[in-house]
């Protein structure tokens, strides 16, 4: 069985009482942007309950897709996949998060100021630096790294919303990032990590029925 988001079922109730019905106009009703409503419509066009028709909108078709692969894999979440984050603070020398991206084996590291995600820097971030001359035994990671707007996941959204966003930023991991608050200020901290490996193990012990 799929199980649907609360926001999912009344995304469904919309489009059934409104039909034809446009992204925006869903988005107006249930208060919140366009971009925030995006993964859930991917979600369920993906799922055959609605169908999206270009310059039209939306229909509810009521169809859930038969296909029990794409079932299981709509009731996977993020935090089931998930693998822990490499974090080193903005303030760490190039050398140090060269040593750490080789002792952790990852491709990217997330980085921290002050506790909250400032920026992501990957394999050829660093390599960039060091054929640009940087001395990496002064140089922090704050300097080279990719600052906003970082691609970002949370861990109760769907695995093939990490995909698609892995392939349309054209990037190897999203760190899954939570909310805090520190000083009266709402602060993202970065509790996970999502890359290529994990979507691929999931792809192989799918297959493995
Ligand atoms: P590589 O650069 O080693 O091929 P990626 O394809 O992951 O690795 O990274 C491409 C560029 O995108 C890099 O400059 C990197 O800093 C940046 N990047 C990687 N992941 C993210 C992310 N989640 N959000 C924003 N930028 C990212």
């Amino acid at each position: 069985m799929i199980q649907l988001s609360k926001r999912q079922e009344k995304i469904i109730d919309i489009v059934k009482m409104k039909q034809p019905v446009t992204s925006e106009q869903i988005a107006c009703s249930l208060n919140i942007t366009r971009a925030a409503l995006r993964p859930d419509l991917s979600v369920l066009t993906m799922m055959g309950i609605l169908d999206a028709r270009p310059k039209v909108g939306y229909f509810y078709t009521g169809n859930a897709n038969q296909n029990i692969m794409l079932q299981k894999i709509s009731n996977i979440k993020i935090e089931d996949i998930m693998s822990l984050p490499i974090v080193v603070n903005d303030q760490t020398t190039l050398y140090d998060t060269i040593v750490t991206l080789f002792l952790e084996d990852v491709g990217t590291i997330y980085v921290n100021t002050n506790g909250s995600l400032s920026g992501v820097v990957s394999r050829k971030d660093l390599l960039k630096s060091i054929i640009g001359g940087s001395d990496i035994n002064k140089i922090p990671v704050g300097m080279v790294m990719t600052r906003k707007p970082i691609v970002t996941i949370r861990k109760n959204e769907n695995v093939i919303v990490a995909a698609n966003r892995i392939i349309e930023y054209e990037i190897d991991s999203l760190p899954v990032i939570e909310d805090f608050e520190d000083e009266g200020k709402i602060k993202q901290r970065v509790i996970g990590r999502i890359s290529k490996s994990n979507i691929t193990k999931l792809f192989v012990e799918l297959c493995k029925g």
